[in-house]
């Protein structure tokens, strides 16, 4: 064999699987479509944040090395047991969670984001995105807490440096096509290199060449009508090549194959993501505004739970309104609180000093609905709670037919200001199913011999909705097993 291991994509998984089957001792070729330019996939087009248990400072402190006693000072990291990841992953996805993999997940997360620290990721608290001041102090919300510095583009630099250390070869422009079975069961892969077919051979194949977000057929499919107008967020690569492979030689499709990651997105956003301009199409301040269709009315609890918790399921809702479209309302009020994206180029919005200059600007939306509706929701809100953007504050309307049930301010101080949205896809959902130890397992649950994968061609960990920061910390855990486990099948089998 040429090789011990081949994984086939390299993104975060695909990586992952790469140094840990390399630090077992294989050989390893990484299989990568995209050219030297472009590597890195979705992981590369990531904020970066890592969902993983903590204890607080203590634990930050041995990821984060280069913390100071005087952030820790005035930092309430809060804790993140196991028990909150298994909630969150069990109340997000509507407990359709196979409970082995959340198992795997949650018990591996600080230590895998450990091993990726020595791996030379340095990661930093998200102070900008994840945490609110109050009173002096920052606290962080939501359950994340740290990022790969660089987001994730420094997060596969890190990546490719600790490769090319290691000796990992990469192949760029190298798309798989086809696994390649033997009497030992998978035994390489074809790919084209440049456009002509070439056979790779190895003992074990990881598969890790994510989803099929940017497989316009597929998700219109598989997702339902509409979904052929979603954008891209991230890569054009992941058109479902891996999926198909696998199910070719037998793999059981697993997990929510009509169930995807999207949110909110810039509306005019070109057709797929740019690396350079990642963070532009970000529009996840909603839970402080209004969002409203094109009838002028609201349609979703902006304020239903922190945006880490509810922005993965509203792109599929925006996607569902007459046009596909909606705008996000905002007063001067909540302006501070606003993400840095709101300021960045490309924004379609529009501002004005009232809110019928502001929906005459807002052109294509009902604007006698827009003003009755703003004027029902201004009327609505408890005012007696305090308006407080750090905790689920209870500050919400009553006896409306869409209630916002925290951080309801209402729309009255000018400037006032809207964003046009549309749905943005970032990932599918529907994958292979594995065990806990990254094996494919065909329709019997039997493991197809010498097959793992990782990463978001996995089945059965996400459904209808998604726990911010969970799909980096996924791909490095089955990453990293997926890669130990194929390196020591590849020696057994050697
Ligand atoms: C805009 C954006 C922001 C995000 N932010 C976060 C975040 O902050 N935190 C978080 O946890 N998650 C985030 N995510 C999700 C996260 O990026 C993914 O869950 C994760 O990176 C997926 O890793 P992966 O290795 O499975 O896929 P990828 O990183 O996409 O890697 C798959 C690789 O396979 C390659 N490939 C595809 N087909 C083939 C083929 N036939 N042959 C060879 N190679 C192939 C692709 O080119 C790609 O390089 C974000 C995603 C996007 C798009």
């Amino acid at each position: 064999m040429a090789h011990d291991v081949i994984v086939i994509g390299g993104g975060g998984a695909g990586m992952s699987a790469a140094h840990s089957a390399r630090e077992q001792g294989a050989s390893v070729l990484v299989l990568e479509r995209a050219p030297a330019d472009r590597r890195g996939g979705n992981t590369a087009f990531a904020s970066g944040t890592f969902r993983m248990v903590h204890h607080g400072a203590p634990d930050i402190k041995a990821v984060v090395p280069d913390l100071t006693d005087d952030e820790i000072a005035r930092t309430d990291f809060g804790q993140y047991s196991a028990g909150d990841y298994f909630d969150d992953l069990g109340r997000i996805t509507q407990y359709a969670i196979d409970p082995d993999l959340a198992e795997v997940l949650v018990h591996n997360s600080a230590d895998t984001v450990r091993w990726l620290q020595q791996r030379g990721v340095r990661f930093l608290p998200n102070y900008g995105r994840q945490a609110y001041k109050i009173d002096g102090r920052f606290k962080f919300f939501g359950g994340s807490v740290i990022y790969a510095n660089g987001g994730g583009e420094g997060l596969m630099d890190a990546h490719f440096k600790a490769a090319e250390r290691s000796g990992i070869e990469i192949r760029y422009n190298a798309r798989g096509t086809d696994l390649l079975q033997g009497e030992h069961g998978i035994e390489g892969v074809r790919a084209l290199v440049d456009g002509k077919t070439h056979e790779f051979r190895a003992r074990a194949v990881v598969l890790a060449s994510g989803g099929f977000e940017a497989n316009r057929e597929w998700r219109t499919r598989y997702l339902g009508p509409g979904w052929d107008m979603a954008k891209v967020r991230g890569t054009r690569y992941n058109t479902g090549d891996g999926l198909r492979m696998a199910l070719e030689v037998g793999a059981q499709p697993f997990g929510q194959w009509s169930g995807c990651h999207s949110c909110a997105w810039e509306r005019n956003a070109s057709d797929f993501g740019s690396v350079d301009t990642r963070h532009n199409g970000f529009r996840h301040s909603y839970p402080f505004g209004i969002v409203v269709n094109s009838h002028g009315n609201r349609f979703l609890d902006e304020g239903a739970d922190f945006r880490n918790f509810t922005y993965a399921k509203y792109g599929r809702v925006i996607l569902q309104q007459p046009g596909g479209y909606a705008w996000q309302v905002f007063d001067a009020q909540v302006k501070h609180l606003l993400r840095d994206e709101y300021g960045m180029g490309g924004a379609t919005r529009v501002q004005a000093d009232t809110l019928e200059g502001l929906v005459a600007k807002m052109q294509d939306v009902d604007a006698g609905q827009f003003e009755r509706t703003v004027a029902a929701y201004n009327a609505a809100i408890a005012r007696d709670v305090p308006f407080n953007p750090n905790a689920k504050d209870g500050r919400r309307t009553r006896g409306l037919e869409v209630d916002k049930t925290n951080w309801a301010s209402a729309l009255e101080v000018p400037p006032f200001e809207a964003y046009s949205v549309g749905c943005g896809i970032t990932f599918t959902f529907g994958g292979v199913k594995i065990d806990t130890t990254a094996r494919v397992l065909d329709i019997d649950d039997q493991p197809l011999t010498g097959l793992y994968a990782a990463g978001e061609m996995v089945g059965g960990i996400f459904y209808f909705n998604y726990p911010g920061a969970s799909g980096l910390m996924s791909s490095a855990v089955f990453g990293r097993i997926a890669g130990r486990e194929a390196s020591n099948f590849s020696r057994r089998s050697s």
